[in-house]
């Protein structure tokens, strides 16, 4: 049987890996082709920024650099599937080539998206993929970049800013609303932004871009919503991300912001799964539809889809949505909702601990400063449980050795 996936991140290897741990010895060997858009071995995009900071290679290609091989999987690297002929079981690519598949997973990920005008301009970078963070460090360390500005202060564009920091640029962040604004509530916001400021990072919030300015194809400036005008040597598009779904255009596969998926990651054709950014799945704790863009979600999905292939029947337990912050040297975790109908709160010592609560139940925790707990409080939110027999005990950082002591 003829697997093919798309796509060679997380999602994408856990699929071919789970394959092989699972297929039989004597049993039917699966030929698993991979396909990558970009020139790499499977790379991890959270382990980007320390790898141009510090050269190590051994988290960046997390499964080994030779992953392919050792799984026998014909890897495809440096291709874009352009289309999907659902009815012949075809992808076709960029370069003309094409592969027929008896078992197709999508796995494309996600890409930069940027709703202003100017975003493609010379000049103007992202850190969604390795290929684009390499032009992006390669400019910085050219010597004559002294500045960079970014647009967007979630979580790819802080890490970014910290990154370019790091590397000794003078950086400025615009952001429209507050730092981090959908992992965050205000005030551990706060703490980030002062975190931010204090590394000597001028961050610009409540402050709206509208497009980046143009000279010659290079982009020159950013312009804001009140007129003004704001220059650096480069510019950072970070205002969000958009699922890699284009290709499936007249492909007859339904597709929504991504590839809606059932309980068993199936996409409306048979023989057909999408796993990891590229797929709307429905999340653990609040039951609603959505992208869930975090590694531990793809490498879960991608084990699932494998499983299914393989005849198992698994389900899905549902996307989760944490994430942490590693360069800004204050730890921090976000995990789940940041609204509730109430919270629990404490403070010492410049740590902040963070509950939301909705009818008694954990939905969402902010932890900064001091990140014991966060596994318990994890566990306690996916297993909904009611936290009320526990008082105010649940806020100290020891809480979950303390229980499982008694
Ligand atoms: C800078 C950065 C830091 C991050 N930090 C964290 C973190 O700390 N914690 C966390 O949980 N998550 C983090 N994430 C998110 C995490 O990396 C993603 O959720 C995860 O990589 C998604 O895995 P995936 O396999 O779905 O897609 P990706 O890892 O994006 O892989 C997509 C693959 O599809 C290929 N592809 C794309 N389009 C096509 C096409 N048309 N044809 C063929 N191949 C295609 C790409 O080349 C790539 O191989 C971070 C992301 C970034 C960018």
């Amino acid at each position: 049987m003829r697997i093919l996936i798309l796509g060679a991140g997380p999602a994408g290897l856990n699929v071919a890996e789970r394959i092989r741990q699972l297929e039989s010895a004597g049993g039917e060997r699966f030929e698993i082709t991979m396909i990558s858009a970009e020139p790499y071995p499977p790379y991890s995009p959270p382990a980007m920024a320390d790898h141009f900071l510090t050269g190590e290679k051994t988290r960046l290609f997390w499964k080994g650099e030779d992953a392919c091989e050792r799984l026998n999987v014909r890897y495809r690297s440096g291709l874009t599937a352009t289309g999907l002929d659902s009815a012949a079981h075809k992808v076709v690519f960029n370069d003309g080539s094409a592969e027929s598949y008896d078992r197709l997973v999508i796995a494309t990920g996600s890409r930069p998206w940027a709703p202003l005008a100017g975003h493609d301009l010379d000049g103007v970078y992202n850190f969604k993929s390795l290929s684009a963070a390499e032009k992006l460090v390669e400019q910085a360390e050219l010597g004559q970049v002294e500045s960079a500005l970014v647009v967007g202060a979630g979580f790819i564009g802080v890490e970014v800013a910290l990154l370019l920091n790091e590397l000794g640029l003078n950086v400025t962040v615009i952001e429209k609303e507050t730092v981090m604004p959908k992992m965050l509530d205000e005030e551990t916001a706060d703490i980030v932004r002062k975190t931010l400021v204090a590394r000597g990072i001028d961050l610009r919030l409540h402050t709206s871009a509208l497009s980046f300015s143009e000279l010659d194809g290079r982009a020159i400036g950013v312009v804001l919503d009140n007129g003004d005008m704001l220059k650096a040597n480069v510019y950072i598009a970070a205002t969000g991300i958009k699922p890699n779904v284009g290709f499936l255009e007249d492909s007859g596969l339904e597709v929504g912001w991504g590839i809606p998926v059932d309980d068993t990651l199936a996409t409306s054709l048979p023989g057909v799964w999408a796993a990891g950014d590229v797929a709307e799945t429905t999340d653990r704790v609040t039951g609603e539809r959505y992208v869930h863009a975090i590694w531990p979600n793809a490498v879960a999905q991608g084990k699932v889809v494998a499983e299914r292939i393989l005849g198992y029947d698994v389900r899905y337990g549902g996307a989760e949505i944490m994430n942490s912050l590693k360069h800004m040297g204050l730890p921090l975790i976000a995990a789940g909702a940041v609204k509730g109908d109430r919270e629990l709160r404490a403070s010492h010592h410049g740590t902040l601990r963070k509950l939301v609560l909705e009818n008694d139940r954990i939905v969402g925790f902010r932890l900064a400063g001091d990140l014991r707990g966060a596994g318990v409080y994890r566990s306690l939110m996916l297993k909904k449980v009611d936290i009320r027999p526990f008082g105010t005990e649940v806020l100290e950082p020891t809480f979950g050795i303390h229980r499982l002591a008694a």
